[in-house]
């Protein structure tokens, strides 16, 4: 009897112990009994006396679960900076301590000095109107798409939208704007070709009939050659309001993508109204912005929809602290200096060349992604690894999502915080051993 396996108590009998009992009341029979399982095989495997059994049982199941979620965190090496099928942009640690504040009670509806309601979320849309000086007022929806649907329901109910052949865009996953604003009971007025549309193509549709102009930029795809557009500054002498969805959310222009429209701009040009969303290069959650003229705005605010398209209490929080708080990550991998990647790669794949990896530093060239900048490269450095590391790499934990080029898989640095560097040596070794 001096063996310790032959004293691991039986699980009927561990089931009958008060303790675990209640925690099998609670959290169904079939946890608690895993938790014992778990724990009569670290007896065997000598890790624990079996006198300890009911203990290190009960506190498994009274920890709480390590993932109440079915996501997996993912270290995003793919050099996409707002890459979709990722979640778009990763919010600040700001924002996400935002988030845990607006998950409990708060004022976010509620004037805590009068004790009376308040406007909802005014801490977030006085963020982005101070941040856009030039919008007359400010509103935030569930998302870009939300915001044209509104645009579309306010201005163009049973009228036309006027628009250019060149700016039809399909978003992705099969959503289309020119249907989801038909969807909301407009009329399309196309107007021009694919790569040519002048102000007197729009001047000669615009009618009675006429709701707005609506100016989308093509953020995912580029027409280059012969063509021509109409600029806003154009288009607001028409006589009719001019809607521009900018797309990524970019508020001010950005030195490093002198192509992508921003809200400042826009808004200086003329433009009624400015629509774009909260997650691509504003790098915050996932949102509509509309900025613009104050009677519009109040419009825009004031329709029976606005109510199905408005935004949670936490994507108020993380917004108003994108807005406020330190540069977000999408700002940080955009912004950042490439010899510094170059020097992070090379410090990477020394330290897995010396623990017997083959890994080396390589030049890489990241894109903006689906957010917008389409054909915009950004110079990156990547550690080069065996394609054979692509499969493990992403089924580890953290997953590392690489980008498989020419039979290697490259952890490409731009979209990957220098915090993680450590994460990611661990994870290769991870998969080499
Ligand atoms: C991304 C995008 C949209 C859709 O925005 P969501 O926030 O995903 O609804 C609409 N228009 C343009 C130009 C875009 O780039």
């Amino acid at each position: 009897m001096t063996d310790p396996r032959r004293r691991i108590p039986r699980t009927d009998v561990l089931l009958a112990d008060p303790r675990l009992a209640k925690a099998a009341e609670e959290l169904g029979r079939e946890p608690v009994k895993a938790a014992i399982v778990t724990a009569q095989d670290r007896v065997r495997a000598g890790d624990i006396v079996p006198e300890a059994v009911a203990d290190v049982a009960l506190a498994a199941v009274d920890e709480p679960a390590p993932h109440a979620t079915s996501l997996s965190p993912v270290v995003n090496a793919t050099g996409v900076v707002v890459h979709t099928n990722l979640g778009r942009a990763p919010l600040s640690d700001t924002a996400l301590e935002a988030v845990r504040t607006a998950g409990g009670y708060t004022d976010v509806e509620f004037d805590l000095t009068g004790g009376h309601r308040a406007r909802r979320g005014r801490g977030a849309l006085a963020a982005l109107a101070d941040a856009v000086p030039d919008a007359g007022d400010v509103h935030v929806v569930n998302n870009n798409a939300a915001a044209l649907l509104l645009c579309a329901l306010t201005l163009a109910p049973g009228k036309e939208i006027v628009l250019s052949r060149g700016e039809l865009v399909e978003i992705g996953d099969g959503f289309r704007i020119p249907e989801l604003l038909t969807a909301a009971g407009a009329r399309l007025r196309e107007v021009g070709t694919t790569n040519r549309t002048g102000v007197a193509d729009y001047a000669a549709a615009i009618g009675p009939d006429t709701g707005c102009v609506l100016k989308v930029h093509p953020s995912n795809f580029r027409v280059t050659g012969f063509t021509a557009e109409a600029s806003i500054e154009e288009l607001t002498e028409l006589g009719v309001p001019v809607v521009v969805d900018v797309g990524s959310g970019l508020l001010r222009p950005h030195p490093l993508l002198p192509e992508e429209p921003d809200a400042s701009t826009a808004l200086r040009a003329g433009a009624a109204v400015v629509t774009a969303s909260g997650d691509k290069l504003l790098g915050g959650p996932q949102a509509g912005l509309l900025l613009g003229d104050a009677a519009l705005l109040e419009r825009l605010r004031r329709h029976p929809a606005a109510r199905a398209l408005r935004v949670d209490k936490l994507t108020l929080a993380a917004l108003e602290a994108t807005l406020l708080g330190e540069a977000p990550p999408v700002a940080a991998a955009l912004d950042a200096d490439v010899s510094v990647l170059r020097s992070r790669a090379e410090r990477i794949a020394a330290e897995l060349s010396a623990r017997g990896v083959t890994a080396s530093a390589v030049e890489s060239v990241a894109a903006v992604g689906g957010g917008g900048a389409p054909g915009v490269e950004l110079p990156s450095a990547a550690v080069s690894l065996p394609e054979p590391y692509a499969e493990p790499l992403r089924s580890g934990s953290p997953a590392v999502v690489g980008r498989l080029d020419r039979g290697r898989c490259l952890l490409d640095l731009r979209t990957v915080p220098d915090s993680d560097d450590r994460a990611l040596v661990e994870a290769v070794l991870g998969c080499a051993s």
